[in-house]
């Protein structure tokens, strides 16, 4: 499989800054490739520390404007995104699976699910809505108000370049917040698509802002003294780390971060569906999806049947280009990811395991592709267990009781999201109690929340206190206010240098 770099065609990406696309001039950028056809299609420009400031500058210059607009107005202007959004889709879909390679019916799911979000936030008006206690004391009413916090940040990952920047620019700026969103370099395109989108809708310069780059771009954001408040999604070492850089540095931080998610099928369950379910959850957008899951827990003798009918489903997935609308899976997102993966299935034996379909047959000369891999008799001593692969690579552990399974569920040092494959009822409420996870999914394998709830994990799936999206990210991009007031007659005033009692 060979790369080609054609830098000399590239298309430049630049950043979005004030309203309009700014080329940087820091001299430095990054490929940026076509995973199904593994040649270079663009060449993403990266921010210095001064293009960041730029950034955080024009949203500081638009928040005055933009807190004081009328929740009405946002309510209409989010109808107008959504609206906009909805009608192109397609288009987005497009770009995205262009630099990302999952097929297009999935990345018009992607799209689909953000713009949920993105409806959700229609409601702002409701969403904002504070409490109101009259004659809280004689004469004295008091209420609650929650007001935005200014310029808030986002650092997004590669494998949602659509969905996880809108989990956080829509509610952030429906809040009344300016926002400044740092992309992944592997995908950019999707996020100057959507600025463009948003200014087309009629959203103020400065409101929404991209820096493209790197570490760099992170580390300027996560210091910079006007930027309130950081939401990052990514994997659990940078998570760790940017959580702690932005809380030592004043902000307010959300980091989710990756996962190890387990699918626990009982000895009752319907070995079809459950097959189904692991296929369409193990190898759905190539497995790199922070809900994919990558263990099969089988309990007792379900365990042989379950691996039988998960084989004889792999040879039916189409995988191909995504741009052709009989693929099901597509190429993973870059090389040096593709051949990591395959690492697993390579080391597999060595450890312990069985390979029972080995993924690297039979791949097209062309691109990062990958096809899918099931790993079987896997514990939880060895690397394809105990690492996030974050490919098509899904792993059978046997074990003799739902204890066991359970135990390993809680063992995990992750905790974003597990399911439960059974017909028994009482098991599986009693799995939801018992788990440690922060999305369970009842014969469901990958429990996305709906936009009304909000989406995050566990330990180390999620450093900070609240979600994102729904009614935690109302919480998240607001400061909360109480004003005790009254309206005295002049004719009651009088002096009392008491502590104030409720009478
Ligand atoms: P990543 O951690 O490599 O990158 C995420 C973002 O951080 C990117 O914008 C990247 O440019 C930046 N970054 C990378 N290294 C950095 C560093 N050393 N310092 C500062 N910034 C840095 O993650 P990825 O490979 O783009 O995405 C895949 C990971 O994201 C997986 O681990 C997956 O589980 C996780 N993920 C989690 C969720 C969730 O909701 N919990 C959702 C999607 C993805």
């Amino acid at each position: 499989m060979t790369e080609t770099v054609d830098a000399p065609t590239a298309t430049r990406i630049p950043h979005w800054i004030g309203g309009r696309r700014v080329d940087g001039g820091s001299g430095r950028s990054g490929p940026v490739y076509n995973p199904a056809t593994g040649r270079q299609s663009g060449a993403v420009d990266f921010a210095s520390v001064e293009e960041v400031d730029a950034a955080v500058q024009a949203a500081r210059a638009a928040f005055p404007a933009w807190r004081a607009t009328s929740l009405a107005k946002r309510a209409e202007l989010f109808f107008r995104i959504r609206e906009l959004l909805h009608a192109r889709r397609e288009e987005l879909a497009e770009v995205l699976t262009r630099e990302h390679g999952k097929v297009l019916s999935d990345a018009l799911g992607e799209v689909t699910r953000g713009l949920e979000v993105v409806e959700h936030c229609c409601g702002i008006p409701t969403l904002l809505k504070g409490e109101h206690s009259e004659q809280a004391s004689t004469g004295i009413d008091v209420y609650s108000i929650r007001q935005p916090l200014g310029v808030v940040a986002g650092i997004t990952p590669f494998n949602f370049p659509a969905m996880v920047p809108m989990w956080m620019w829509a509610p952030a700026i429906a809040c009344g917040n300016c926002f400044v969103l740092k992309p992944s370099e592997k995908d950019p395109s999707p996020s100057l698509w959507v600025a463009e989108l948003l200014a087309e809708a009629g959203l103020p310069e400065g409101v929404f802002n991209v820096v493209m780059g790197d570490r760099v771009a992170v580390d300027a954001l996560l210091e910079h003294p006007d930027v309130a408040a950081i939401s990052f999604v990514g994997s659990t070492p940078v998570a760790r780390a940017v959580y702690e850089k932005a809380t030592a540095s004043g902000k307010r931080c959300q980091a989710l971060g990756g996962a190890k998610n387990h699918m626990i099928v009982l000895p009752d369950a319907d070995v079809d569906a459950a097959a189904d379910a692991a296929v369409s959850a193990g190898y759905g957008s190539a497995g790199e999806r922070c809900m994919a899951v990558s263990v099969v827990v089988a309990v007792g003798d379900v365990a042989q049947p379950l691996v039988d009918a998960i084989r004889e489903r792999i040879p039916k997935v189409k995988v191909g280009d995504g741009m052709d609308p009989s693929s099901e899976m597509g190429p993973l997102v870059t090389r040096e990811h593709r051949d990591r993966v395959a690492s697993y299935v390579e080391n597999a034996p060595g450890e312990g395991a069985t390979v029972v379909v080995d993924g690297r047959e039979g791949v097209p000369d062309e691109g990062f592709f990958l096809n899918p891999s099931l790993l079987d008799d896997v514990t939880p001593e060895m690397k394809a267990y105990v690492d996030e692969i974050f490919g098509p690579v899904l792993g059978v552990t046997r074990v003799a009781t739902y204890e066991e399974a359970v135990q390993l569920v809680n063992e995990s040092p992750y905790g974003n999201g597990v399911a439960i494959f059974t017909r028994d009822g009482g098991a599986a409420r009693q799995f939801q109690f018992d788990v440690q996870a922060g999305m369970v999914g009842i014969n469901v394998p990958i429990p996305v929340p709906v936009a009304y709830y909000s989406f995050g994990g566990w330990k180390s799936s999620l450093f900070g206190d609240l979600h994102v999206y729904g009614p935690e990210a109302i919480g998240f991009y607001t400061r909360g206010k109480v004003v005790t007031s009254r309206w005295p007659d002049p004719a009651t005033s009088k002096i009392d240098l008491g502590f104030p009692q409720t009478r």
